[in-house]
């Protein structure tokens, strides 16, 4: 039976900020976030939504509620480089016009930044499967499965503006700055608006406590998210509006729960190795998350639990059994 999907939904955060919540095709998160901003000739528009049928309709129907148009966007800004923040920006800059601000980090792969081909989002799965220890034919069955979903992205477009720290968005609620937030992807950014306090944080800090890093792109993405955390906590926030969920007070809160979080995982993973002789990836994550991996859950815990193990290797706390072939661990 077909999912009854949601609709755009708009509403005021503040007098000047609305928040244009935006349905997702992935049942486990159903919405996504885009925040609109008064300025003084227009609207700022951070993030996009997912690029799927229909889904311009919502990000307007989202917008008509509070009132706003899509002509009005002037500037449109994306934290980062998933599909959810930025698959519309093509369409959205072709219909305003509007100037469009995001980070990319060149030196990366193209799909570290959000482009690229179908097939080198295909193989990055496959590689992090394989370094996982899943069975080639689950690996094919896996791929066949995903290999004709679209990627989310309407087409790749460069940014007029590299939106890195020194760059400034002018809003009627004040000036915002950017921070680099790495770790939840390479190029994240958060944006703060110092008199209010208030924080545009992306996935980077969510209401609901989720952890997600890309890995491959970078030696240790989660030393980064520990990084980006604590510079985030720095900014003293007051009140978060992050990529999915509702916006939420106690910022510092949320920012040590996430820190625990990832130090729980830590140590889940350390003793799941410490259980038994070397184990692979796929042997430890039920362990570490208490559940069975599945062709659902599979590519998303499997991700992250590289991720740790790759962060315990750099501490001297975990090592490759050198007879595995490169796929096994053991705790030091
Ligand atoms: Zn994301
Ligand atoms: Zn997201």
């Amino acid at each position: 039976m077909a999912r009854q999907r949601e609709l755009g939904r708009g509403e005021r955060v503040l007098p000047g900020l609305w928040r244009l919540r935006l349905p997702l095709p992935w049942p486990p998160v159903p919405h996504c976030n885009a925040w609109a901003i008064a300025a003084s000739d227009g609207i700022v528009l951070v993030d996009t939504g997912m690029h799927e049928p229909g889904s311009m309709a919502q990000l307007e129907r989202a917008m008509d509620q509070v009132g706003l148009q899509l002509d009005q966007v002037r500037l449109l800004v994306c934290t980062h480089a998933h599909s959810d923040h930025w698959g519309q920006a093509a369409p959205i800059r072709d219909r305003t016009g509007c100037q469009f601000w995001m980070h990319r980090r060149p030196e990366l792969p193209d799909d570290a930044n959000g482009g690229g081909e179908r097939r080198s989002a295909i193989a990055r799965r496959i590689e992090i499967g394989r370094q996982s220890g899943v069975p080639e034919a689950a690996i094919d069955a896996f791929v066949e499965r995903t290999k004709d979903m679209p990627s989310g992205v309407a087409r790749e477009i460069e940014p007029d503006l590299e939106l890195v720290p020194g760059v400034e968005i002018e809003t009627e609620l004040g000036t915002w700055t950017v921070h680099e937030t790495p770790g939840h992807t390479p190029s994240h950014v958060c944006l703060f608006q110092a008199e209010r306090r208030l924080l545009i944080s992306g996935d980077h800090v969510l209401g609901r406590i989720s952890l997600f890093f890309d890995y491959g792109y970078t030696p240790d993405p989660v030393a980064e998210f520990l990084t980006s955390l604590d510079r985030v906590d720095r900014l003293d926030a007051r009140l978060a509006l992050s990529g999915h969920g509702k916006p939420f007070v106690d910022v510092h809160g949320h920012i040590e729960g996430n820190r625990k979080l990832v130090h729980e995982r830590m140590e889940a993973t350390l003793a799941a190795l410490a259980a038994a002789g070397p184990r692979t990836a796929l042997e430890i994550a039920p362990d570490i998350y208490g559940e069975t991996i599945s062709f659902h859950n599979g590519a998303w815990l499997l991700t992250q639990t590289l991720c740790y193990l790759h962060h315990l290797e750099r501490d001297g706390r975990a090592r490759k059994d050198p007879d595995g072939g490169g796929e096994r661990w053991s705790s030091v």
